[in-house]
């Protein structure tokens, strides 16, 4: 049963440069922002109300950018009603929301929660004017740490913040400084992304992977390993790849994409898992506008995944988890045949890496996380290469 919902909320004051997102840059024009956000709310709502829903309401709903914040209050309560009617919103239902500094007061924040919002993603990603800057960020520190106050006075108890590391001219100690002051702000929850080079963005023209002024992987792995040492020393829970938390602070909504259960996704670029179906909206308004003149058929254009690529999916999402995978829940899901293999294959792995408690097989800290990589790949070798000679004769494994 699908409970899980993802809103894609295209709209950004201008592009990162080192972003890729399927985004509209509106610039500082509120006017030009009001009447593209109408227009494309509208065409979110028709794609909720035509999307066939499980009889489950809603337990998660996670409204993401772009910089959803851009977006005022009174369309956020559209996009919410329209998602009660169709599907339902479960009482104490996780309602996430992705804001930027720099782009709210109080009281708009006041007017989101009204409407039930309950947990705030806030992307800061640098404590460092000059490195902000250098990002193409539309923010300053000082508008960080207003949005921090703010997100206090308004009482948010659930909120997180997304910090970027391995940026251009970065160094060691420059990390080290964000962590601590993104320590003393004590968020209940911290994203660390490692920063990738994506083709076509500015900084993919700027620079080259592991090149100075970018950090070469020794120091990107340096500064994995002190932020697990500074988060965990200061009581976070190094819960997944990417995630701290604070006890009872893990989102509940990305668990969802980590344990490969089925969500909706509405919006350009968004995808949908819904019937073993991966299902990816075009990236561009006027494709997803397009788009939605196709429904409700359009929206089985895909074949459902084979068993075989749900395996794999389940296995590399799991691990990204501190808990991993349950080898039980994986054999009542999948032919015993396969998760046998996987023990045998993860014998194979140092057990520095990878270890097995019980039914558990994960990812150890810090070393397996950040190998996670490797790690996996080693495991699909070992796997496909045992798997394919348990069905000699039969051709590739799919069932
Ligand atoms: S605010 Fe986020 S989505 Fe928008 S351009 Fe920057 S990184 Fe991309």
């Amino acid at each position: 049963m699908t409970t899980s919902a993802y809103i894609h909320l295209p709209f950004c004051r201008r592009r990162c440069f080192y972003c890729d997102f399927p985004i509209t840059v509106v610039g500082d024009s509120p006017t030009l922002a009001e009447s593209l956000i109408q227009e494309y709310v509208a065409a979110l709502c028709q794609e909720i109300a035509q999307t066939p829903a499980d009889p489950l309401p809603l337990e998660t709903i996670f409204l993401g950018g772009g910089t959803p914040s851009l977006v005022p209050p009174q369309f956020i309560g559209q996009l919410l009603e329209a998602l009660d009617r169709r599907i339902g919103i479960a009482l104490g239902a996780e309602i996430s929301m992705e804001m930027d500094p720099g782009t709210f007061d109080l009281e708009q924040l006041q007017g989101y929660l009204g409407l039930g919002v309950n947990r705030i993603s806030l992307g800061v990603q640098a404590f460092d004017d000059a490195l902000l800057q250098l990002c193409g960020r539309s923010h300053t520190v000082a508008e960080v740490e207003r949005a921090v106050e703010m997100i206090r006075q308004a009482g948010v108890a659930n909120w997180s913040m997304d910090l970027i590391s391995g940026l251009p001219h970065q160094s060691l100690a420059h990390w080290q400084v964000s962590l601590e002051r993104a320590i003393a702000l004590n968020p209940p929850h911290l994203s660390i992304y490692d920063l990738i080079i994506e083709p076509k963005t500015v900084f993919s023209k700027r620079y080259q992977p592991e090149a100075a002024p970018l950090p070469t992987q020794a120091q990107a792995a340096a500064a994995y390993r002190l932020g697990h040492k500074m988060l965990t020393a200061a009581g976070y829970d190094h819960y997944e790849i990417s995630n701290y938390a604070r006890a009872g602070f893990a989102c509940r909504h990305n668990q969802v994409y980590w344990r490969n259960q089925p969500y909706y996704g509405f919006g350009m670029g968004a995808t949908s898992y819904l019937g073993h179906r991966r299902l990816s909206r075009p990236r561009t308004r006027r494709e997803y506008y397009q788009w939605l003149q196709t429904l409700p058929a359009g929206l089985n254009q895909v074949s459902a995944d084979s068993l075989w690529d749900r395996w794999l999916e389940t296995l590399m999402l799991g691990l990204r988890l501190k808990d991993g995978l349950c080898l039980t829940a994986l054999a009542a899901e999948f032919p015993p045949s396969w998760v046998e293999a996987l023990q045998a294959a993860a014998a194979k792995v140092s057990p520095k890496m990878l270890g097995m408690t019980g039914d558990r097989l994960y990812l150890r800290q810090p070393e397996g996380f950040l190998l996670a990589n490797h790690v996996i790949v080693a495991l699909w070798e070992a796997l496909e290469g045992s798997v394919f000679r348990q069905q000699e004769g039969q051709g590739v494994p799919i069932h």
